[in-house]
C-alpha cells in the first residue's frame, strides 16, 4: 500500500464544542471558505490540479456544478459530491474516506473490512488497499440476504446482517444510513459485527446546525411511507429514480452511537487544497470498546 501524507483532522464530539470552534477567531472555516471561493471558477465545469490520495499521484480533477446552490450571486458546487479525480473517478468524499482510512486511522492491509457497497468505484479501489474486504448491496432482485446473485453481488440489509458477531475489524458505510428507515437497528447491527476495538467509518449528509436529527419519512403501520417533510432523493447506482432520504442527521447521532456502546464517536472534519478536499467535509468515526462487554 503506498504511503500518503495524513490529512490532519479536526474532531468534535458534540455540538457545543463545534459551535464554539466555528465562531472562534482560529476557526478552520475562516481561511478555508475564502480559499474555496478563490479556487471556484464561474464555469459550470472546470478542472483543478491536485494530488489524489487514492491514486497516490498528482492528477487533474473535475469540479462539476451539477449539484449546486447560489450564494452571494455565485453558483457554488456541493463540494462533497464533486472534485472527481480523472483517474480513479472518485469524488471529494469518496477519496477522502479511503485516504483517511489508510493514512489517518491506519487500518492494516490484512484487516477484514466490510463495505456496505459493492458495485461502486469506491469499492473497486478499496479492495486494492484491503484485499480481504467484503462488499454488498441492498439488492431488490429477489436474492436472499447473505447470498450472491448471478453477477456476483452479495445481498445484505444493514438492519439484518447475515454475518456472525465480531466478524470485522472495520465497517465502512458511505451515504447509506440516511436511506435506512430503522437506522438505529442498522447501527446496532454494525456494532454487533465489529470485533472489539473495531472501527466504524460512516458518512452521511448532516445538518451541522441541528442538535436533533429530523425524521423526513417513515413507514406507517400499513407498511406505506409517510412523508413528514418534502421527499429528498439521492443518487443510487442500482436505481435511476434515486433513494429516499429518511433522516437528516444532527449532532444527537453521536449520542445514539454512545447509547449503542460505541466509544469516542466524533465528527471528523477535513479540508485540503493539495488533496482536493474543498468545502470543509466531515465523516463520523467511532470504535467498539477494546474489551467486549459480554
Ligand atoms: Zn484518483
Amino acid at each position: 500500500m503506498p504511503s500518503i501524507q495524513p490529512i490532519g483532522l479536526l474532531s468534535f464530539s458534540d455540538f457545543a464544542t463545534f459551535d464554539a470552534h466555528r465562531h472562534s477567531s482560529d476557526s478552520i472555516f475562516r481561511y478555508t471558505m475564502p480559499r474555496d471561493m478563490e479556487i471556484l471558477k464561474d464555469e459550470d465545469k472546470f478542472e483543478i490540479k491536485c494530488y489524489c490520495g487514492v491514486c497516490c499521484k498528482n492528477t487533474a480533477m473535475t469540479v462539476n456544478k451539477y449539484f449546486s446552490f447560489l450564494e452571494g450571486g455565485r453558483k457554488i458546487p456541493l463540494w462533497r459530491e464533486t472534485i472527481d479525480c480523472q483517474d480513479c473517478r472518485l469524488n471529494n468524499r469518496m477519496r477522502a474516506l479511503l485516504h483517511m482510512m489508510s493514512a489517518e486511522i491506519k487500518i492494516p492491509v490484512k484487516s477484514d473490512v466490510y463495505f456496505t457497497e459493492q458495485v461502486t468505484d469506491t469499492y473497486k479501489h478499496a479492495v486494492k488497499y484491503w484485499p480481504k474486504s467484503i462488499g454488498s448491496e441492498f439488492l431488490r432482485d429477489g436474492t436472499e440476504l447473505g447470498a450472491v446473485n448471478q453477477s456476483g453481488i452479495r445481498c445484505e440489509d444493514l438492519t439484518k446482517l447475515s454475518f456472525l458477531d465480531e466478524s470485522f475489524d472495520a465497517l465502512v458505510t458511505m451515504d447509506v444510513i440516511e436511506h435506512v428507515p430503522d437506522y438505529l437497528k442498522g447501527l446496532q447491527e454494525s456494532f454487533r459485527v465489529l470485533r472489539p476495538d473495531g472501527q466504524l467509518v460512516l458518512s452521511a449528509p448532516f445538518n451541522l446546525d441541528l442538535e436533533s436529527s429530523l425524521v423526513r419519512a417513515r413507514f406507517n403501520s400499513n407498511g406505506k411511507i409517510d412523508h413528514i417533510m418534502e421527499p429528498e432523493y439521492h443518487g443510487d447506482p442500482l436505481d435511476p429514480n434515486g433513494l429516499l432520504c429518511f433522516t437528516t442527521f444532527g449532532w444527537d447521532f453521536l449520542q445514539t452511537l454512545r447509547d449503542i456502546g460505541f466509544v469516542n464517536p466524533c465528527l471528523s472534519f477535513y479540508w485540503s487544497e493539495r488533496f482536493g478536499y474543498l468545502g470543509v467535509q466531515y465523516c463520523v468515526l467511532a470504535r467498539k470498546p477494546a474489551q467486549s462487554a459480554s
